[in-house]
């Protein structure tokens, strides 16, 4: 028999678990083993030795191998062997770059992987998917992606969107009773979940029947194509610009060769000096390091809680113009209490903060019992009967399990005396149509003692005025006239302009055998009265909003809450200036995308809006071309954080859907996260810049030291071994510490980076070759006065033009760390660069100074005068632009 044809028993022996208390761990760990974990295997990745082999495939180092294996042969063996390991070298750091990339970019994606709700050892507990094992009892509920293949034993208003695997994008209503076909086709399959299918609505419980492979999904994942790793547009510029740099170093690297022998060199020493500067000029390593400096940003964020789903977003973080955020949750703390009732006419306050059943409820600062209010009681009882939400009593705190509005609602009721046990005893839960945010309303229908039913409904109190149609006052029914509504609207708007949510609960009585649809149930309400919560803001978003706006960044509020309660909180942020808008979602509506794209520059609050007004309002922004962040947490929401340029999802109580749907986790929800990452990507844009800066400028120094040289029919200024020594010491190691470069402290003081924008931008392109043009003169010109005095020793002035070249490349790093002037910053911030510098120099006197490499190295040992020389020449580009800097800037 199949699983779909089992009744529950049949279902519950054949899965051998148990429905109350779930799995023990002990079995888990047995099922575990057997059936291996719950995940679709993926391609292969290319091992290690491809991998490391990989690195040598590249054009000019294959020149390069090859013409050290001709000076083999013609038995220049030390040359041969020391170039031969300088590629090796390079090779391996080459090889460790990009597995550790590899490893980072691997360790982001088990970060985002779904966690499940499964029932373990009897009790609910939150467990990554791939632990699920078959006979785990799991729940789900709107917005999840099934773990595994389920069969369902409970499903509420269960709909499920299975077009990953069927190709239909109609949502499949979905319930628990057996089928009696055993051959039906997928689709048809009502009462099993299947793996990677989305709940679109409502909720359930279902029994783990498949995992891994051997799900359906399983079955077509072959089909699959896991994604590959997406570049960066500044990637793919570097990428670009590499194949232009590798043409131009190339046809200097010939000039340089051509001169040369026209000059009278040897054509063999020309050509190997060529084929090392061509393998130093080439910036070969820039798309690797970039990779690192990305990933290692990306691990920054992680421990300031946000996670980068998709690595283009860290570059497009630094271009945000506009964040949207919600507000529940994001710019509050979404811990409500509730602290005001209306009811009958009648306002109470209700003392005591969390979810801690402890307070009192008063009228005129007179205590009461709400036992006494008739009304006050029926509401407080509907608003815990009407709610999905649990409070537990865990080590002495009061922990909720569900929607901290619902918590609000339980807590008031408890701290008027009617405990859930209570409830339970005295009613019966039948039906339930749960909250969704397009409604803004949730229903049940309950069966009281008596078996008489009616139906409760909480919600947005100005979608249930709308839907009632009569109000209970002083214990009786009356027509809801307009006078009422009023009077019920200005209430309402007290209590929303102190910046409370507020919460409308109505009901109905049901004739007997009376089944309402939704819709049915949803109108003719009685209503009861109106709970006021307060939602305190997070302390940190004020001043995080305010550096966002001197960041040149807008920050809008997006909330499904009532205008007045958005204006108040958004007043209390800052985040309204006084000539801003705020709009509601009727606006939204009437307003086409034109007519909105035109308004929407003033408009800073946007309230009562539903999901499907955060699309529009998302292109509306990016029509005045502005670059998108947008939060979000439900189905509804993944839309519209497709569509932002940066969608962000929370990590708490985003969905899978919504987090599959953004490119940034927030760990925490938190606003104040958005604005770390805006500031960290922002970071690692200018870090990318730097040691872009830093490279290009040294590769243009080495070419013209060359070129210099062959112009003015001097000797080579460096030999080919040299030149491969400085492109992998000091080019590699301080440009991956400028990499790690802490962020200068105007960063979040500057306008957002333009998104196309080039890599040249900002006078680069003017920096590097300025620069570079410098340390090339000062290494020829070092070269020069010490050939000039000692002609007959060539080595003496190679090692001078050597050490210049190296130095004036070390001084230069530190420019490189700001966009205005090397005195802006503090030399010894980034231990990482000190380090590089401080090992490069190591390395350097090593390769002057240690007799059995000088022959290697073609060095001899300097004087302390030289080194005078040495210094001063390489500080010289430094300090000329640094001063011209300084006259400019008076
Ligand atoms: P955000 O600010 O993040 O958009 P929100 O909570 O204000 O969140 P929704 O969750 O869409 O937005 O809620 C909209 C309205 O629906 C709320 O203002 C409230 O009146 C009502 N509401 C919220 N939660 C519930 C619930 N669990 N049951 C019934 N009504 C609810």
């Amino acid at each position: 028999m199949k699983f779909h044809e089992m009744g529950q028993t049949d279902l519950l022996q054949a899965t051998n678990t148990s429905i109350k208390q779930g799995l023990t761990e002990k079995e888990v760990k047995k099922r575990l083993e057997k059936h291996g974990p719950n995940e679709l295997q993926e391609g292969k990745r290319p091992s290690a030795i491809v991998l490391f082999f990989a690195q040598f495939k590249d054009f000019m180092v294959l020149v390069l191998l090859a013409a050290t294996l001709i000076s083999g042969f013609l038995g220049e063996y030390v040359d041969a062997i020391a170039i031969m390991a300088i590629v090796f070298v390079n090779g391996v750091l080459g090889f460790f770059q990009e597995r550790r990339a590899e490893k980072s970019l691997k360790a982001l994606k088990e970060l985002s992987t779904p966690y499940v709700s499964a029932l373990r050892d009897g009790s609910w507990t939150k467990i990554q998917s791939k632990e699920l094992v078959p006979g785990d009892i799991v729940k789900f509920t709107s917005g999840d992606r099934i773990g595994a293949d389920v069969r369902i034993v409970e499903a509420k208003s269960l709909e499920i969107e299975e077009s990953a695997l069927t190709g239909e994008s109609l949502p499949v209503v979905k319930q628990a009773d057996k089928l009696r076909e055993p051959d039906v086709s997928l689709g048809d399959i009502t009462n099993m979940a299947f793996m990677g299918t989305i709940v679109t609505r409502g909720s359930g419980v279902g029994v783990v029947v498949g995992t891994g492979m051997n799900t359906a999904m399983g079955k077509i994942a072959d089909m699959l194509d896991s994604a590959g790793n997406i570049s960066t547009p500044l990637q793919r510029r570097l990428e670009e610009l590499g194949k232009i740099l590798i043409v131009v170093a190339l046809l200097l690297t010939v000039l340089v060769v051509a001169v040369g022998v026209i000059q009278g060199h040897e054509l063999y020493s020309m050509f190997l000096a060529g084929v090392s500067l061509a393998v130093a000029a080439i910036p070969e390593g820039l798309p690797a390091i970039v990779t690192v400096a990305l990933s290692l940003g990306v691990q920054r964020m992680i421990k300031q809680k946000s996670i980068v789903r998709k690595l283009p977003a860290v570059e497009t973080l630094g271009c945000a113009s506009i964040i949207c955020s919600d507000k529940t949750g994001t710019l509050t703390q979404n811990k409500m209490t509730v602290t005001h009732m209306w009811s009958g006419g009648k306002t109470f306050k209700v003392s005591g903060i969390g979810y801690e059943p402890a307070g009192v409820f008063t009228r005129d600062d007179q205590e009461i019992k709400p036992k006494d209010e008739k009304q006050l009681e029926q509401m407080l009882i509907f608003g815990s009967l009407c709610n999905t939400s649990e409070i537990e009593l865990k080590n002495g705190h009061y922990v909720l399990d569900g929607d901290p509005t619902e918590g609000a609602l339980l807590t008031a009721a408890r701290k008027g005396g009617f405990s859930n046990d209570w409830l339970q005893s005295q009613y019966r839960v039948i039906t339930e149509f749960p909250f969704d945010s397009v409604r803004k309303m949730m229903t049940v229908i309950v069966e009281g003692k008596d078996k008489k039913q009616f139906v409760i409904t909480k919600g947005a109190p100005d979608v249930l005025i709308e839907r009632s149609s009569h109000m209970m006052y002083d214990g009786k029914s009356a027509l809801y006239s307009g006078e009422k509504k009023a009077e019920t609207e200005e209430v309402l708007k007290q209590l929303a302009s102190q910046a409370l949510r507020t919460i409308a609960i109505a009901y109905k009585p049901l004739k007997s055998g009376e089944k309402p649809t939704m819709e049915q149930a949803e109108k003719n309400l009685t209503m009861l009265g109106l709970s006021g919560m307060i939602d305190p803001p997070r302390p940190e978003v004020r001043e995080a909003i305010k550096e966002c706006r001197e960041a040149g960044i807008k920050t809008v509020m997006i909330t499904g809450d009532h205008v007045e309660t958005a204006k108040a909180i958004a007043k209390e942020l800052r985040l309204l200036p006084k000539k801003g808008r705020v709009m509601d979602g009727k606006m939204l509506n009437e307003l086409s995308p034109k007519e909105l794209a035109e308004a929407v520059d003033d408009v800073y609050v946007f309230a009562r809006v539903s999901p499907e007004h955060k699309l529009k309002i998302v292109r509306a922004y990016q029509e005045n071309g502005h670059v998108v962040a947008m939060t979000g947490d439900g189905v509804n929401d993944a839309p519209a954080i497709k569509q932002a340029d940066i969608g962000v999802a929370m990590g708490v109580t985003g969905t899978d859907v919504a987090k599959e749907a953004s490119s940034l986790i927030l760990v925490d929800d938190n606003f104040a996260t958005i604005k770390s990452a805006i500031k960290e990507g922002r970071n690692i844009y200018e870090n990318i810049r730097k040691f872009v800066r830093y490279l290009l400028a040294s590769n243009v120094g080495e070419i013209l030291v060359m070129l210099f040289a062959m112009l003015l029919a001097l000797p080579l200024p460096l030999v080919p071994i040299q030149i491969l020594w400085v492109n992998l010491v000091t080019d590699g190691l301080p440009a991956m510490a400028l990499g790690m470069d802490q962020a200068e402290n105007d960063v979040m003081r500057r306008k957002p980076r333009h998104p196309k924008e080039g890599v040249f931008a900002r006078k680069l392109g003017w920096k590097v070759l300025s620069r570079g043009f410098l340390i090339g003169a000062a290494t020829i010109l070092a070269f020069i006065v010490v050939y000039h005095r000692n002609p007959e020793n060539l080595p003496y002035a190679q090692t001078i033009a050597f050490a210049t070249l190296v130095l004036a490349q070390l001084i230069h790093v530190f420019d490189c760390r700001s966009e205005t002037s090397v005195f802006s910053r503090n030399p010894f911030e980034n231990l990482y660069l000190i380090g590089a510098i401080v090992s490069s120099i190591f390395l350097m006197t090593v390769v002057i100074y240690y007799p059995p490499l000088q022959p290697i190295f073609k060095t001899v040992p300097i004087t302390p005068g030289d080194w005078m020389l040495v210094i001063g020449m390489s500080a010289i580009p430094t300090f000329l632009l640094a001063g011209q800097l300084l006259t400019r800037k008076k």
